[in-house]
């Protein structure tokens, strides 16, 4: 094998190390040769997390969300370009191509999402403010809101072996764009495609040195060394998620652990997918599309189909004849839809599970201890037959809490929907679950029976199906992880994730510090009234510049045009006798359209100048009713400026209050502008 040396290095404290042995050897899953050596003996994992601590961690909070945003955009591209080479790589783990596109190209585009949520959704700053300011005292001058800010230690990733790729950036890409380095500790099975990964990412010399590290070999005394400000997010077996939870330093320190361990996912068909349906088509698709990607250690794979109990011959013949049509072998052969496990070791352990599964359930499809393969030696390399097991009573305890990491589910029937929700709370917590139906009302009771003990459920039908992303894919953007049995934790989640690696606190003061302190103007903050600022580019407009105007007073007239201008003829605006009658009016008033027209005809500055478009409102409230004789006063305020990066322009939010002539606001909202830099 090219490009992998003898004994993989660590990258660690800013350079490549070498153990201080030979290590141990990982193994080709597919030919059962020796691919490296592992060892992480002698490294000084201590120093390591003090380098990331000391020089990773400050780099990474001098820049900016958009600048991390704009970082993990050039790697991912970076990565695209050599996704080739980690491709073929992935074959020596047993991996199809089609398996090394999921782990690779699912890690990439991981990187991309977070890169365009950081630009999008986060500041430009280094610090976040999260959620509403919310008043504390009736006079407006003690206010309260939570402040978000990286914490100052490093994020340690501790892999299992199944994705080496997606695993370490799926956890990276959050805890970059939050500010927070990482150190990755991949599974020792498939380590050196992780090892080739960070390889490729220090020669792109795209990120500030200590922003990630790599340990090869075993974790050693690596979470010893743990502070209060250092996160594990871990993910393997559950025993493993067991003891290093309790793990005393992690314990004392209350260090923030997130597991994400093997569940027993579920994937039901609904009494209405008959087979000739589209949905009973899609169930079978995907029960063997989960058991055979990845040769099914996949932890969100779907190790428990339920399906209706007068269905369930139908679909294990449908299953198990479709299972036949996948040739197993060598990944490299291009006949091969199924590859191997990742070692032998794995294989035996499958076999190990499969043992105690048979007990409550018989082999429908498949022989555990056999499998014709293409291309390779059945006995070298990791190769395992899918099994299709089924279990006619579903109350047997094997089904619900053994697994076995491989190619492997059990069909099980129901007879009600409240004993499958029954049911599936059997897995006691899953990554994941999938019900496929036509039926919103059927879909709707399984879902809200079962979420309480899932992460993530899909209910697949004939109208998704085109652009569903299927059982088995964690989205950047939604929740991984469930409860239970499945870690209890959260990864990803879109924002989630990125808090996930910050302290939230709640900031209590004066308008003007909260206002200082998070770079948002907030009402009762000091205001700069002056020149016009619609007449000042981002380079000189600077947050509280405002413009006050009016007085307007709005007349029957101004309500009869618009109503008849518009077409918006509510009894409200236009019949006094009824409007007279509405509890809330009293009489006709003012659309509220019209206020916020007439707010923008007061605000406006019409000469070209550098604003350059007016891109929405958000958060409208029209707070008390307008009528006719009343006078309308505008005050707008720069709350938020966020130049946007790459380009000439960037983004106002301003603070829009409309007034009568009490001085009672009539409507608030936020006006967003786009405006050019300079000129
Ligand atoms: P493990 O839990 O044994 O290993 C997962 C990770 O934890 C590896 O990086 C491993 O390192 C590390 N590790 C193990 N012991 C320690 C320790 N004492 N201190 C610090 N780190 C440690 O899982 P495996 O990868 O061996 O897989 C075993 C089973 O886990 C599978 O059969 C499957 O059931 C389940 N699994 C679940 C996955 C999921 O995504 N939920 C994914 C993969 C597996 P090292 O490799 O160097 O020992």
């Amino acid at each position: 094998m090219t490009g992998v040396p003898t004994v993989l290095p660590s990258y660690v404290s800013g350079g490549w190390r070498r153990p201080s042995d030979d290590g141990t050897p990982v193994r080709d899953a597919v030919t059962g040769h020796d691919v490296a050596r592992i060892s992480a003996s002698g490294l000084d994992l201590g120093a390591a997390l003090e380098h990331g601590r000391r020089t990773g961690g400050p780099a990474l909070r001098e820049l900016t969300f958009h600048q991390r945003g704009a970082l993990l955009k050039a790697l991912a591209s970076h990565l695209r370009e050599h996704r080739d080479e980690l491709y073929a790589l992935s074959a020596h783990t047993g991996a199809t191509r089609g398996d090394a596109k999921f782990d690779v190209d699912g890690g990439i585009g991981t990187l991309f999402a977070y890169s365009s949520l950081a630009r999008r959704e986060l500041p430009d700053d280094t610090v976040c403010a999260d959620g509403p300011v919310l008043p504390l005292g009736k006079g407006g001058t003690f206010l309260g809101r939570h402040l978000l800010t990286p914490l100052h230690g490093v994020a340690v990733q501790i892999n299992a072996f199944n994705f080496p790729v997606w695993g370490p950036l799926e956890k990276f890409a959050p805890a970059f764009v939050a500010g927070v380095p990482t150190l990755v500790k991949p599974a020792s099975q498939t380590a050196y495609l992780t090892h080739r990964l960070v390889e490729l990412i220090v020669e792109s010399g795209l990120l500030p040195e200590g922003a990630l590290q790599l340990v090869c070999g075993g974790a050693g005394d690596l979470l010893d060394h743990l502070t209060p400000q250092d996160l594990v997010s871990f993910t393997g077996s559950a025993d493993t998620a067991r003891r290093l939870r309790a793990h005393p330093t992690v314990v004392r320190h209350s260090v923030r652990f997130n597991a994400e361990a093997d569940s027993l996912n579920l994937s039901a068909l609904g009494p209405d997918a008959t087979p000739g349906t589209v949905e009973f088509d899609l169930y079978v698709d995907s029960l063997v599309t989960e058991m055979t990607v990845k040769a099914g250690q996949k932890c969100t794979a779907i190790r428990r189909a339920f399906v209706p109990a007068e269905l369930i011959d139908d679909v294990e013949q449908a299953v198990a004849e479709r299972l036949a049509a996948v040739p197993v072998g060598n990944p490299a052969h291009p006949d091969v839809r199924m590859g191997a496990l990742a070692s032998l070791e794995q294989r035996e352990e499958v076999r190990r599970s499969l043992k105690a599964l048979r007990d409550a359930g018989r082999v429908v499809f498949g022989d555990p201890d056999h499998v014709d393969v293409v291309d390779a030696d059945p006995e070298r390399g990791a190769f395992c037959s899918p099994v299709l097991l089924r279990a006619d009573d579903p109350d047997r305890a094997e089904p619900h809490e053994v697994e076995a990491f491989g190619p492997v589910s059990t069909l099980m029937p129901y007879r009600s929907v409240e004993q499958l929700v029954d049911l599936a709370a059997r897995g006691q917590g899953s990554l994941a679950g999938s019900v496929v139906t036509a039926d919103a009302d059927f879909a709707r009771a399984v879902v809200l029976g079962a979420a309480p003990w899932h992460g993530r459920l899909l209910v697949l039908n004939a109208d998704d199906a085109g652009e569903s992303t299927g059982h088995g894919s964690p989205l950047p953007h939604l929740v991984h992880g469930g409860p239970g049995r499945a870690g209890g934790g959260q990864e990803l989640a879109g924002l989630h994730g990125v808090a996930h690696h910050m302290q939230r606190t709640s900031v209590q003061a004066s308008p003007a510090v909260l206002s200082a302190v998070t770079g948002e103007w907030v009402a009762g903050a000091p205001r700069r009234e002056g020149e016009h600022p619609f007449r000042k580019p981002l380079s000189r407009l600077r947050v509280g510049d405002a413009v006050v105007a009016g007085p307007r007073t709005v007349t029957s007239e101004d309500i009869a045009h618009f109503a008849e201008f518009t077409g918006d003829t509510f009894y409200a605006h236009t019949d006094e006798q009824a409007a007279a009658e509405n509890p809330l009016f009293g009489g006709i008033v003012a659309h509220g359209y019209l206020v916020v027209s007439l707010a923008a005809g007061l605000f406006v500055s019409p000469e070209p100048g550098p604003v350059l478009a007016n891109y929405g409102l958000e958060n409208l409230r029209f707070l008390t009713p307008v009528k006719p004789g009343d006078s309308l006063t505008v005050t707008l305020t720069a709350k938020r400026i966020t130049p946007r990066t790459g380009a000439d322009y960037g983004e106002v939010r301003w603070d829009a209050d409309v007034t009568n002539a009490e001085g009672e606001s009539v409507a608030k909202y936020d006006v967003l502008t786009l405006v050019a830099k300079e000129g």
